[in-house]
């Protein structure tokens, strides 16, 4: 069963009176469990196809289901609600909170719903646990390494057990070992948990570790 589908998805930006077409009809399918890597020129709407898929975008054209839903099918609220708990995000830059200990950081997806849970906050100390920085549970971010730091964000973007994980050249700013030591760890999880991993990435060493490949070009998916 598809519990990803993207079907012929189309964006189109209007800007400084010109239209820019920058999805051309996208199609894909993924299955709880499966990744992909999604790599591709810069500029060739890579983010774009993220953030549609991550319902952060709505598209011209096309539709995308996730876990049975048109998640674009529900109002604003109803939207929020669904992709706080079916998605998680992890971006190039981490994004973290500099005022928030470590913990603090891990537990913000779930204050959508007002005070963490003593379950999300045992969750978060788990997970804290699991990225190896458990010692550090009351550290700032400024206290960590980049590579610590994006690991941080990787346990956030997992708080709430999504389906689907999103990541946006998630080791852009990562030396070479930092970048491998944290694409795997990423993929670990992602087995560990049953989701489905989607990674965009400049990186053949990353994109090397998945198990399938698209390359965006053109607007269209080779
Ligand atoms: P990539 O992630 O592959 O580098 P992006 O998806 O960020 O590419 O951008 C693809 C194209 O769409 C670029 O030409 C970019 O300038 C344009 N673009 C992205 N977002 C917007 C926006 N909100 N408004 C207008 N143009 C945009
Ligand atoms: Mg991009």
């Amino acid at each position: 069963m598809d519990t990803l589908c993207v079907d012929h998805v189309t964006k189109e930006y209007a800007t400084h009176g010109k239209s820019l077409v920058v999805l051309r009809g996208v199609s894909l399918k993924l299955s709880d469990g499966e990744n992909l890597a999604v790599i591709g020129p810069s500029g060739s709407g890579k983010s774009t196809l993220l953030s549609i898929i991550g319902t952060l975008e709505r598209p011209t054209s096309g539709r995308i289901e996730l876990a049975g839903e048109d998640p674009f099918s529900f109002d604003e609220p109803a939207l929020a609600d669904f992709r706080n708990r079916q998605i998680g995000f992890i971006f190039q830059d981490h994004h973290l909170l500099p005022q928030c200990t470590l913990l603090e950081n891990v537990l913000i997806p779930t204050l959508a719903d007002g005070r963490p849970t003593p379950e999300e906050i045992e969750w978060g100390r788990a997970l804290i646990d699991r990225i190896g920085l458990t010692g550090r549970i009351d550290y700032r971010p400024s206290e960590l390494s980049g590579g610590e730091r994006q690991r941080i964000a990787i346990a956030r973007a997992l708080i709430r057990q999504p389906r689907l994980l999103l990541a946006d050249e998630p080791t852009g700013n990562l030396d070479r070992k930092t970048a491998e030591s944290v694409g795997q760890l990423l993929l670990e999880l992602q087995n560990e948990r049953g989701m489905m991993l989607i990674i965009v990435t400049h990186s053949q060493q990353i994109a090397g570790m998945l198990s399938r490949h698209v390359e965006l070009d053109g607007g269209i998916l080779r």
